[in-house]
């Protein structure tokens, strides 16, 4: 149980003169003496005043009011990596890795490059694709570099009447904003009930003004489409490339590719299926793979392995151009590179396997209580659609919200949007057959309670630091910034 008065701001906690370390008062007086006085800060500089243990006290305290892996289970749909093997923080804060700096000359980086080259190699291998660039920044940022590398493949061929992309409903938001960003228009493709894409409705919706598809496979309700190579044939037939969203790519690791599926243009997120952590925001990589005949248009910078067995980094000519400043996010790049290796073929084949029985175990677990619109066999997550008694007025934000209460992360909830109230759920690999016990376990009273008592799930959480935020509140009127009283 924290002490209250290490939770108040750093700020307020501040008092005038205290302070962590004594130094004499003027220590460098020469050096002060040498800047020109305009240089020189003439007002307090505003920061608060805290002695050592008060300092540590407030940062500690501030940790665990935080959820993390690190204290407890996390069952986020769409969202895959959550534990992150300590081995690969280690690798990627090497000093002399992490202290590496962006324009270092090659002939300086040969140990750097040759990481980026070999994991380029392992995706190209993992994915059945040509070629990989770990440039972009994030899965979006992949997304985006996909499109644009279609849409100079097309112009390439001076095909310039191809200004389409057509999307299930049931993709990831971010496949609409990126054909948009791309300057593409998006053309929604319905889904059957039972998640999958209709070919029926996509047959009429495919001309020579569709520059690409994109499909994620698994979808986003953790089914595999079986109608893919059907699919591609379409696509293909009508002169589009068709595009693989591989975020979460951990059930088919070793299993299935999308380069043998009919794939042309894919990414995939480092960090979801190749351990990073990723919450709030980053940081990210986002790699995209093409396969042969496309490989001479991925953007540059472009790592390349010479004959003589050295690296270099080249920029060609016939590139779509370049999407990020740098060789992109370079710790998340041997965090996965960690990851693959410490794994091996093996291990790899194993996590998908087991992160598809763990979501199974759970989906089955529960079905009698939950509503499962989507009743098969799933990948390495599933959906249920709320509680299945609909009379108690208890939600799946109410659920989601009480689990907190039990110890447990929120699963990922009204997302996907096919329906109401969707409730996400991806234990991943790791996790014990305790833990996932516990966590059904969790769920199961859940359902008995809100049968029982709802106002006590209708209120929850209970137990939490803070409780039910304003979330419109804060995202319309945020406060940022501390203004002193
Ligand atoms: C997370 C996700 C993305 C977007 O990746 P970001 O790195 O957040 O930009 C795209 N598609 C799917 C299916 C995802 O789960």
């Amino acid at each position: 149980m924290n002490n209250k008065l290490y939770d108040k701001l750093i700020f307020e906690l501040s008092r005038q003169g205290r302070r962590g370390y004594s130094l004499p008062d003027r220590h460098f007086p020469d050096a002060i003496a040498s800047f020109p006085d305009a240089l020189l800060r003439k007002s307090d500089i505003g920061l608060p005043q805290a002695d050592e243990l008060t300092v540590v006290r407030h940062y500690t305290n501030m940790s665990t009011n935080n959820f993390g892996v690190d204290t407890g289970f996390y069952p986020l749909g769409s969202c895959t990596m959550k534990y992150n093997p300590k081995i690969n923080e280690e690798m990627a804060s090497d000093p002399v890795i992490a202290s590496l700096h962006p324009d270092t000359p090659v002939r300086y980086c040969q140990g750097a490059l040759a990481i980026y080259h070999t994991l380029a190699e392992a995706l190209a291998e993992i994915g059945g694709m040509a070629e990989f660039t770990l440039n972009p920044y994030a899965g979006a940022h992949g997304e985006l570099t996909g499109l644009m590398l279609c849409r100079a493949w097309h112009d390439s061929r001076g095909d310039r009447r191809r200004t389409k992309v057509i999307i299930p409903d049931s993709a990831h938001g971010t496949n609409p904003a990126s054909a948009a960003v791309a300057g593409l228009q998006v053309v929604p493709v319905r889904s059957l009930p039972d998640g999958t894409v209709d070919v029926e409705a996509l047959a009429p919706l495919l001309d020579d003004t569709v520059a690409a598809m994109m499909m994620t496979n698994p979808n986003t309700l953790g089914i595999f489409e079986r109608q893919i190579p059907e699919i591609a044939r379409m696509v293909h037939d009508a002169g589009a490339l068709l595009y693989y969203d591989g975020a979460n790519l951990n059930p088919m690791l070793g299993i299935a590719r999308p380069g043998d599926m009919g794939f042309d243009i894919m990414h995939i997120n480092l960090h979801k299926t190749f351990s990073t952590p990723h919450g709030g925001g980053g940081p990210g990589s986002g790699p995209v793979g093409v396969r042969k005949g496309l490989e001479h248009l991925l953007p540059n910078p472009r790592v390349i392995k010479k004959t003589d067995g050295t690296y270099d980094i080249i920029s060609s000519p016939d590139a779509m151009g370049r999407v990020s400043s740098t060789l992109g996010n370079f710790a998340v790049v041997v965090r996965a590179l960690s990851y693959i290796l410490s794994l091996g073929a093996d291990g790899l084949m194993e996590a998908g396997g087991l992160a598809t029985l763990n979501a199974n175990y759970i989906k089955e677990s529960l079905r009698d209580l939950y509503e499962l619109p989507v009743d098969t066999v799933c990948k390495h997550e599933f959906v249920f659609d709320g509680l299945k008694d609909k009379s108690t007025g208890v939600t799946t934000l109410n659920v989601a919200k009480r689990l907190l209460d039990y110890g447990f992360h929120a699963p990922t909830i009204y997302f996907p949007l096919l329906f109401h109230e969707s409730l996400m759920i991806e234990p991943t690999e790791t996790e014990s057959l305790d833990t996932i016990d516990s966590f059904i376990s969790a769920m199961r009273d859940i359902a008995l309670e809100a049968a029982s008592d709802p106002e006590t799930v209708k209120s929850a959480p209970h137990t939490t630091p803070v409780r039910r935020p304003d979330d419109t509140d804060a995202a319309l009127h945020p406060r940022l910034t501390f203004d002193e009283l």
